[in-house]
């Protein structure tokens, strides 16, 4: 008799220290796909929701990889599964029953669907909410369907056996010693535990850093954004992760800039300018510091302890009317990342009667705001190297990369002048730029008449790329272009190749 047919799906966390594939049924696909809620998923996670596929009774993951990089958690002795994550970079993989099913008397597995190299509604499919908080806002909130497909919901009734579960924790407000709020977060384990006050706490007055990161719709708030982006889900194990951004020096206890030494927290460079921090015992994600801004860092929401709930609405300001790296989330699961958007901005329409759709430093660059009225650039992109195409593992792997700008020189404009010797940089993409003033523009770039230079700009002399690195695909990319100018004022922005960025690049060369 013919052997049922099968499909193997391949899953790897961000360091690829764990690979494995799971070999299913076809006719067991699409896998049921719940997301939970619960604050155990949370605080372990980092994030607001795991995203977690039942395995067929019998079906276990195959590791293409030695399971000693593998770090198990047990949240408790009520556990009915471990917890796995990757101890490089934290990547949780799945649970793995350590009691027998209740329904199967099976040992059972989920995997992190979230990790896997293929997510569309042939393979994995987001039905449910599962402990999602009946009293509060939550990922449920935002996603209340995908694909047109309502999502159900399921909590066990309380006291059922076949759930003995934890009541959740009902965190109290906290207080410095002058009664001024502070704000908790902490893993799950409890190995990593810090606090931070509201913006406008009176130590921060006049503070430009401060005022970065302070939401504009409340200044007892800080911002916030659900982030898609392709490293984000590969090192939390989870769709999209929440983050807030927090000036370091207002952490207490200090949290050095290396994030090195701090309770059970590890450490795992995900780039050349980028640290993440998670914890080393439950696998919380819990910090992200780029060394483009030391004086801050971005914390994870899954762990923060509000009164209020999961989504910290009262600490918090949610940028609803984008998902951070849209384009990463798009293409890896279109049907959720439209879902979230969706709901995300219902949301705010009626919390806040629109949606808000600020920009956050370093993650949008509002220096490109600054330059929205900037020159226009010609259509066609940027010339590039034809041999070395953009792709998308690119971002994986250092490779050179040139970019040629070049103008005409302007009536009146002074020779031209061959910018600086270009900074190579080793960053997630390596750019080298050279910027020339005056250079014949290439045949396919063709510059339109209304190119002519602004009056009164000085010319600039020098223009140093003093960090580069990023994906062409994504406008948002944090690990942006950052530039040196003539003054000396440092910018950033991302993506060389978007309009918008290359109308910002244009402004600064001039
Ligand atoms: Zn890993
Ligand atoms: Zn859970
Ligand atoms: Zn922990
Ligand atoms: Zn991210």
């Amino acid at each position: 008799m013919a052997s049922e047919p099968t499909k193997t799906l391949t899953a790897q966390c961000y360091c690829k220290s764990t690979r494995f594939t799971v070999t299913v049924p076809t006719s067991a696909l699409p896998l049921g796909t719940h997301l939970c809620s619960c604050f155990i998923c949370r605080q372990v996670h980092g994030t607001l929701a795991c995203f977690h596929a039942p395995l067929p009774t019998g079906t276990s993951p195959v590791f293409l990889t030695p399971t000693i990089s593998i770090i198990r958690y047990r949240h408790s002795d009520l556990a009915a599964s471990d917890r796995l994550f990757c101890s490089t970079c934290g990547c949780h993989i799945g649970d793995e029953d350590i009691i027998p099913d209740h329904a199967s008397g099976q040992l059972e597995w989920r995997v992190a669907s979230s990790i896997f190299t293929e997510h569309d509604e042939s393979t994995f499919q987001i039905r449910s909410h599962i402990f999602p908080p009946t009293t509060s806002v939550g990922l449920h909130t935002w996603l209340p369907e995908i694909n047109n497909r309502k999502l159900s919901s399921w909590a066990p009734e309380p006291n059922d056996p076949n759930f003995p579960i934890l009541p959740p924790p009902t965190p109290t407000q906290e207080f410095d010693s002058d009664g001024h709020e502070r704000l908790r977060g902490e893993c799950h384990c409890g190995g990593v535990s810090f606090t931070f006050p509201r913006p406008n706490h009176p130590s921060f007055k006049d503070d430009p850093l401060v005022k970065r990161y302070t939401s504009p719709a409340d200044p007892q708030k800080w911002l916030a954004c659900m982030d898609v982006c392709n490293d984000c889900r590969l090192l939390t194990g989870a769709h999209v992760t929440a983050w807030t951004f927090i000036p370091l020096s207002s952490i207490s206890p200090p949290l050095p800039e290396s994030l090195e030494g701090y309770g059970t927290l590890k450490t795992y460079r995900s780039s050349e300018k980028v640290l993440r921090g998670f914890c080393g015992r439950c696998g919380a994600t819990v910090f992200y510091m780029s060394e483009e801004e030391r004086r801050k860092v971005d914390v994870a929401v899954g762990i923060l302890r509000a009164p209020e709930g999961a989504i910290a609405e009262k600490w918090l300001t949610w940028r609803t009317g984008k998902l951070t790296y849209e384009r990463d989330g798009m293409e890896f699961d279109r049907v959720f990342a439209e879902g979230l958007k969706r709901g995300l901005r219902t949301w705010g329409e009626g919390l806040d009667g629109e949606v808000l759709d600020f920009e956050i430093p370093l993650i949008v660059s509002d220096a490109i705001k600054l330059h929205a009225t900037s020159p226009k650039w010609p259509k066609s992109p940027l010339p590039r190297d034809p041999k070395d195409p953009p792709s998308k593992r690119d971002c994986c792997k250092p490779k050179p990369k040139t970019i040629l700008l070049a103008r005409p020189a302007a009536p009146g404009q002074q020779q031209p002048e061959e910018l600086s010797p270009p900074v190579q940089n080793t960053g997630r993409i390596t750019f080298s730029m050279t910027c020339v003033f005056g250079e014949t523009p290439a045949p396919e770039d063709p510059t339109p008449a209304e190119l002519e230079p602004p009056a009164e700009e000085p010319p600039s002399k020098r223009l140093k790329i003093v960090t580069t690195g990023t994906d062409e695909k994504a406008d948002e990319k944090v690990d942006g272009l950052g530039f040196q100018d003539v003054w000396g004022s440092k910018k950033q922005m991302a993506s060389p190749n978007s309009r918008r960025n290359k109308d910002m690049l244009w402004s600064l060369i001039w």
